[in-house]
């Protein structure tokens, strides 16, 4: 899951930023409206965290802007007015949640966990191929139950390829739910994510494979148990 992270208070910024990538989410900054409108355009994210108060103006003007790109894109506004009206307007705008600074990192998760759980949303709890199955609120994968431990890169690449499995997934996309703004990308290194990946699989006996589709993309696939040829 990528999320876009709009707050101007620095260190409030790069305690959330950890904190949620600990949790295995990317996650992309933006200090005021101007940058954060330029982040949306990109519509690479999968949730907007919004702070109200910015250097140059109401959070709450992007979510518009932002559902004109993604039309179901969750929103958990973060603000210091806990004032039932500021509340009232935020969720009449189209905010999907809001939380009261201050509040513990663990509520938050809870937040996003519950928003990425509705029915409407792209997210899902989990998903199979195989025997393999990802758990989107934990970012986990599980090989016939087992935990399969994997580098955060790997289990984005994971993710992404799950979010959208039964379809190839372009190689933009895929790059776009591995990296964020700030990393600098070596032209081979998302095929090295994806090689490895495939090994780990393969490794653990996922009866699952990553099929390269030569000039397009990547296609997560069954693989037919060999025991029962
Ligand atoms: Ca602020």
């Amino acid at each position: 899951m990528r999320i876009l992270l709009v707050e101007d208070e620095p260190e409030m910024a790069i305690a959330l930023c950890a904190a949620l990538q600990r949790h295995g989410m990317l996650v992309d900054t933006a200090p005021d409206l101007s940058q954060a409108a330029e982040a949306l355009r990109q519509n690479v994210h999968d949730l907007l965290l919004l702070d109200r108060q910015l250097p140059d103006g109401d959070g709450i003007s992007l979510i518009r802007l932002a559902r004109k790109y993604r039309a179901d894109l969750p929103v958990i506004m973060l603000t210091a007015r806990g004032a039932l009206p500021d509340r009232v307007a935020g969720l009449d705008l189209g905010a999907d949640d809001y939380l009261v600074k201050p509040f513990a990192i663990e509520e938050l998760l809870a937040r996003i966990r519950a928003i990425s759980r509705r029915p409407s949303q792209l997210v899902l709890p989990t998903a199979t191929v195989g025997n393999l199955l990802f758990d989107f609120s934990t970012h986990e994968a599980f090989v016939d139950g087992v935990l399969l431990p994997l580098p955060r890169r790997q289990m984005l690449v994971l993710e992404a390829l799950f979010l959208r499995h039964g379809r190839t997934v372009r190689r933009e996309v895929l790059q776009e739910s591995v990296y964020d703004f700030n990393d600098e990308i070596q032209s081979n290194a998302l095929d090295a994510h994806v090689s490895k990946l495939r090994r780990s699989l393969a490794d653990s006996g996922a009866r699952a494979d990553i099929h390269v589709i030569r000039g397009i993309g990547y296609l997560l696939k069954e693989r037919p148990d060999v025991r029962e040829e």
